[in-house]
């Protein structure tokens, strides 16, 4: 399995630490708001490549946070608590609101058929963590005490950037564009491990730490998290490439500061999903989500078959345009899939020369678009049996989650819909135009819109 390395900055063959195990973190959501579909891309890729690491046999133990505290408006440590500023707004408590959108966050997660990973961790669940490391952090010199907060000393290490291409004046000009400087850094670099109320005082939830009442730091929680449940070394931490700067450069930095040696040896980023304007962002107002594509009548996994059908290395395009397109893909695949009948027996040969090229394709940086062009070839080739086809898909599935072999899926009433489509093929075919429009028409009263292709008629759930 090779995939692109933002450490090494080369596609790189993957070799765990221990052999036929990985350990894998991501960061998760920070729960003020509701995670927008370009968030639920980087979520999508993670998954794609947690499950091809399983399907390659791989035991896979999946890590992933959820920000509750600490993540301040501004990436570097400035401006106010996202949580915070959003429960006052909101006029709940910042418990509440993160239980909220965590539980909403999941409604679309699963949606897109994402497998909850093996261990999902609250930020504010793990304080102890965070003290621990940061006194030692304290002792080993890394860090220091100033106007109330504690610092990381980025001026310690030789290769604080060792993860971006970037030059550090670069760097440091984009996070601090529209902030006031902080005068208690030492280096324009260093970054927080722990507030105390001397920096923030609206901070609703403040622990106890040898420092003053306080809170942890949004970077110091991903480290502890990962430490915690996953040990001293991972295989790959993933994330948006948002976060290569400042926010997985501050992990690096902290975690090999405290555990003395190289932590985690792939890094592995999802480029941004656009809309037309740009980046997708909360900030941008209304926020498009799953669950609101799924209210305007569209199948949330037409949403996992576009995000798959892009590499995770480009940028995406939003529109409702391509949106169709895909849905349009899918429902098409679906219904030949569906034409598949059961019969013969497992053909070894073709069955591992198709999962032989599905995997290369996987394997080749995670390259899911060709991957999905395998099922494509597959459909068209007659000297395969209708048995050998459908396990195939089973497996190709696995990895996919697009529930290619589940019926009556993209619709409750999909059999009488397919019903109805065929009486009015017979209809048309006998030129019986009037019984053939009667069809459509009741069908579209119904919310269901026929549109006829070459392959056949395709139907789409519309108005809702
Ligand atoms: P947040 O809730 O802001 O911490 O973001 C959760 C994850 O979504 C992070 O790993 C980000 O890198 C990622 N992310 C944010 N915006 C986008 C986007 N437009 N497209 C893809 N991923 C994104
Ligand atoms: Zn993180």
């Amino acid at each position: 399995m090779k995939f692109y390395n933002t450490l090494t900055k080369k596609v790189e063959e993957f070799i765990p630490r221990k052999e036929g195990e990985v350990i894998f973190y991501t960061c998760g959501p920070t729960v003020y708001h509701d995670q927008h579909i370009g968030n639920m891309r980087n979520y999508i890729n993670h998954d794609v490549l947690d499950k091809t690491l399983r399907l390659l046999g791989y035991k896979v133990t999946r890590i992933m946070n959820i920000t509750d505290v600490g993540h301040l408006t501004d990436d570097s440590d400035y401006g106010d608590d996202k949580m915070v500023k959003t429960a006052q707004k909101e006029n709940k408590s910042v418990m509440d609101l993160a239980t909220y959108y965590t539980e909403r966050f999941f409604i679309d997660f699963d949606l897109v058929n994402n497998k909850v990973p093996e261990i999902v961790s609250p930020a504010t669940s793990h304080i102890d963590t965070y003290i621990k490391m940061i006194t030692t952090l304290i002792e080993k010199g890394y860090a220091y005490l100033a106007g109330g907060n504690v610092y990381f000393d980025t001026s310690k290490l030789t290769d604080y950037y060792q993860l971006t291409n970037h030059k550090e004046n670069e760097l440091l000009i984009g996070a601090r564009e529209g902030v006031e400087k902080d005068s208690n850094k030492k280096n324009q670099a260093d970054f927080v491990l722990w507030f105390t109320k001397s920096k923030f005082d609206k901070q609703e939830l403040k622990w106890e730490s040898p420092w003053g009442t306080g809170y942890p730091g949004w970077h110091i929680e991903c480290s502890g998290i990962c430490i915690n449940h996953g040990g001293e070394y991972i295989d790959i931490h993933g994330g948006g490439v948002d976060n290569i700067f400042p926010h997985h450069t501050n992990e690096i930095a902290q975690s090999e500061a405290y555990v003395g040696h190289k932590w985690c040896n792939y890094w592995f980023h999802n480029e941004h999903l656009l809309d037309e304007t740009g980046k997708m962002s909360k900030s941008k107002g209304a926020t498009l989500t799953v669950s609101l594509l799924k209210e305007k009548g569209y199948h949330p996994l037409a949403f996992r078959y576009m995000c798959l059908n892009s590499h995770y290395r480009s940028q995406l395009v939003f529109s409702f345009t391509s949106l169709n397109s895909a849905e349009q893909a899918y429902k098409k695949l679906k219904n030949k899939i569906s034409l598949i009948k059961n019969e013969g027996d497992l053909d070894e040969a073709s069955f591992n020369f198709y999962i032989g090229k599905f995997i290369n394709s996987l394997e080749d940086d995670l390259n899911v678009a060709n991957a999905i062009t395998v099922i494509y070839d597959l459909l068209k080739n007659d000297m395969v049996n209708g048995f050998t086809k459908l396990e195939l898909i089973n497996d190709f599935d696995k990895v996919l989650s697009l529930d290619l072999l589940k019926k009556a899926e993209l619709s409750k009433n999909h059999d009488n819909i397919m019903a109805l489509i065929k009486s009015r093929d017979k209809a048309k075919n006998n030129k019986d135009f009037e019984l053939a429009d009667s069809i459509r028409n009741d069908l579209l009263e119904k919310g269901i819109l026929l549109i006829d292709t070459k392959e056949g008629t395709i139907y789409k759930e519309v108005g809702k």
